[in-house]
């Protein structure tokens, strides 16, 4: 491959097509990390006001770590996978100033090698490549390569290939250019391979194997649990609990919830109750929710009494918002 025709032809690309994004017009490491961390399984769309309000909120990574880990998660709230937002705010206390190093980077808690890639080239313009999931489709497809890049195995190939493959002279504009392309050209599906600016370089337009690449290792199944929450009323006031341990919404808060199995929710779903179903990655809930406007709220362990109007003070999942809204509107 001549690497030079390569560069220069997705250069022009990304120069004519790219979107102007915030977080590609900056060379803050902690706006780069913010955004990253923000758009890892989320569209650029739902990310963008996210991504503006929690800058607008925390602007320096001083005024993250002096921040309450609630009021980040409540910024958090509706984007799901909880956990991206509680290791931001647990970095924010390992280090007082952001890495200059792919090394120093990557040992931040919750970054990976493709966030590290990606905030030491575009902060700092170093040589190092950053596969996101278009990435490693366009890589996939340039090589006609069959392995699965979401294998240990494949991501250490598709690393080495992203390692040879970078611009070494100009890391942020080729790291910054391939991202875009496997984003707005070389999309999942039916790409306009006639007219791409890459063609002559691509081994899976020659074989005819565009529409089979990128190969995923087979996806876990699905597990299925059944919640049924309680919301106890009583002179405008309630009852939530914070979960704790390693499981899915730690530290966000609910209402008292039972976990039952699948027999117990049908009996229980014939009773009055909000019936919602929620998917995550790899997991699918069905919950119920039942009021219960009593004179005097229960005693439950680990639970706090909190008046309906300070209900917004909390972080909860989308599931419970699904739910507030529709039970308790404003
Ligand atoms: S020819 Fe098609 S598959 Fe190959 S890089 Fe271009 S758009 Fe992607």
């Amino acid at each position: 491959m001549k690497k030079e025709i390569f560069y220069s032809q997705l250069a022009d690309w990304y120069e004519c097509h790219h979107r102007i994004l915030p977080w590609r017009e900056t060379q803050d490491p902690y706006c780069i990390w913010i955004s990253e961390i923000i758009l890892q399984q989320t569209r650029v769309d739902q990310g963008m006001d996210y991504y503006l309000r929690f800058i607008d909120r925390f602007p320096t990574l001083a005024s993250l770590a002096a921040a309450e880990e609630d009021e980040v998660l409540r910024l958090w709230q509706g984007l799901g996978y909880y956990s991206r937002a509680r290791n931001i705010y647990k970095a924010s206390h390992q280090v007082s100033e952001m890495p200059r190093t792919y090394e120093g980077l990557r040992q931040m808690a919750g970054i990976g090698d493709y966030t590290a890639g990606a905030i030491a080239s575009f902060a700092y313009n170093l040589p190092h490549p950053a596969l996101d999931g278009n990435v490693y489709r366009v890589l996939a497809r340039l090589t006609d390569c069959e392995m699965a890049f979401d294998t240990s195995a494949g991501k250490k190939h598709f690393h080495q290939v992203a390692e040879e493959l970078l611009d070494r002279e100009h890391p942020r504009l080729f790291n910054s250019a391939i991202m875009e392309f496997g984003a707005l050209y070389c999309v999942p599906q039916h790409p306009d391979c006639e007219h791409c600016p890459l063609q002559i370089f691509c081994e899976a337009y020659r074989h005819n194997t565009v529409d089979l690449l990128p190969v995923r290792k087979p996806r876990p199944k699905v597990r299925d649990r059944y919640f049924l929450y309680s919301i106890y009323l009583s002179d405008h006031q309630t009852l939530i609990h914070q979960r704790q341990g390693n499981d899915i919404w730690r530290h966000l808060w609910e209402f008292p919830l039972e976990e039952v199995d699948a027999a117990r929710f049908e009996q229980e779903s014939t009773r009055h109750g909000l019936v919602l179903t929620h998917q995550l990655s790899h997991q699918r809930l069905h919950a119920i929710f039942s009021v219960h406007r009593v004179q005097q709220l229960p005693t439950l362990p680990d639970t706090r009494v909190v008046r309906l109007g300070d209900l917004d003070d909390y972080a909860f999942s989308r599931l419970t918002l699904r739910a507030l809204e529709q039970l308790l509107p404003h």
